[in-house]
């Protein structure tokens, strides 16, 4: 594959979807001795193909070099656990799960999510690339192995047994050779298994111009529409589908073999295929009008910061979320507007931000300094953030947010 060649259908990709400039990669966070060295930035443009519509970013990076030490653990976000255990609990009741059963999850993390299944006795395997992450997992007790999910390591697995239940949240994206992942995802599920994938939802995206949710690791943005084509080309078939309010707008969809009829086709997939259609997500014109309203967006968010700066107000951050580091260095904001961010996850603490180089801390520095605005990096945890930091509220602290909309809270 060339850089220039769309990664599902393989037709020359010449539109753009949006240009975020020049950034360094968002989860290389930096340590004190770094701040001295030379930090690589890359291109962070976005593309979409004129045939099968999968916005895509342009390759740069290896996927190895950008996820061997990933400092990113699942289990530091209250919201996000009581997700997975809400879908653990769904999942196992709708597709009757027992003691018999197994269920892998590809990009396993920490195992945050496994361990609700292993809790009911059901055979769990994760599936992690980064080694660190991995060993997290298994100090838990989730059996883990570490590698990259597709053909050859599917093949590999489904000598000893065969997925009941086959899980990927939030790993479509950072997917480099999709078509290489779906098909393993055929050779490791049971004939008569189940898929359940969840990823941010490309409609939202747009509708709502949350351009921060793209950063070089993640190299596809999908539509249903899209997802349905990629799964079909490797004998799955999409017979579910729900919207849910995971990373600003996800989708999570069902998957089964094209020959499993158990599963009929639902309402909910032919009523999201046309409302994609007739929102216009099989149309160039809905993504070439993107990259205008980002810009105005970004002038939007350097108006209101100067604002207040030019009031004499401070700012601190919460959070280093990926999305993050898009933003700031997207819009060029770094300690000249945001004097420091927090963390709570102790990895990313006495670090740095990439290319913003705004400092990291812990939570407490928030009451320690009594900054006038706190603008919360990871808006999709602003109920869970909101509610932790009220006492902000204390000193009259305002929180800042960039989505759904632009706004001081
Ligand atoms: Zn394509």
């Amino acid at each position: 594959m060339t850089p220039s060649s769309c990664r599902l259908c393989g037709a020359e990709l010449t539109h753009v979807f949006v240009d975020l400039g020049m950034s360094p990669l968002s989860n290389s966070y930096l340590t004190p001795e770094q701040l001295v060295k030379m930090e690589p930035f890359y291109p962070l443009r976005a593309l979409v193909c004129d045939r099968c519509f999968l916005a895509q970013l342009e390759a740069y990076e290896t996927p190895e070099h950008i996820f061997s030490d990933y400092a990113y653990f699942s289990s530091y976000s209250t919201t996000w656990l009581d997700h997975c255990q809400a879908y653990s609990e769904m999942v196992t009741k709708r597709f009757g799960l027992d003691q018999n059963s197994t269920v892998v999850e590809v990009a396993s993390n920490d195992g945050y999510l496994l361990q609700y299944f292993a809790r009911r006795d059901i055979r769990v395997l994760g599936i992690e690339p980064a080694a660190n992450v991995a060993d997290a997992a298994r100090a838990r007790g989730i059996a883990t192995r570490v590698e990259f999910f597709g053909r050859e390591s599917a093949r590999r697995l489904s000598e000893d047994f065969g997925a009941d239940l086959l899980i990927g949240n939030n790993v479509l994206a950072h997917v480099p050779d999709l078509n290489d992942f779906v098909a393993g995802l055929n050779i490791l599920l049971k004939p008569r298994g189940v898929i359940t994938i969840e990823f941010p939802h490309l409609l939202r995206l747009i509708e709502e111009t949350q351009f921060d949710t793209i950063y070089h690791e993640h190299f596809s943005y999908f539509s249903f529409l899209t997802t349905q084509r990629v799964f079909a080309n490797h004998g799955l078939t999409l017979f579910d589908v729900e919207e849910i309010p995971t990373h600003g707008g996800s989708l999570r969809i069902y998957g089964r073999h094209v020959t499993d009829e158990s599963h009929p086709i639902s309402e909910h997939v032919l009523e999201l295929s046309r409302r994609e259609r007739d929102a216009g997500l099989q149309e160039l014109e809905l993504y070439s009008a993107f990259g205008e309203r980002v810009r105005q967006s970004k002038r939007d968010i350097l108006r209101l910061l100067l604002d207040l700066k030019n009031t004499g107000k401070s700012i601190s951050g919460y959070g280093a979320p990926a999305k993050g580091n898009t933003l700031l260095n997207y819009c060029g904001i770094g300690t000249d507007f945001v004097d420091y961010t927090v963390d709570l996850n102790p990895h990313k603490q006495g670090c740095y931000l990439p290319g913003s180089h705004i400092p990291i801390r812990a939570p407490d520095e928030i009451r320690r300094t009594e900054p006038d605005v706190v603008f919360i990096l990871p808006w999709n945890l602003k109920h869970e953030i909101m509610q932790q930091m009220s006492f902000i509220r204390e000193w009259d602290g305002k929180f800042l947010l960039v989505s759904p909309e632009l706004q001081l809270l």
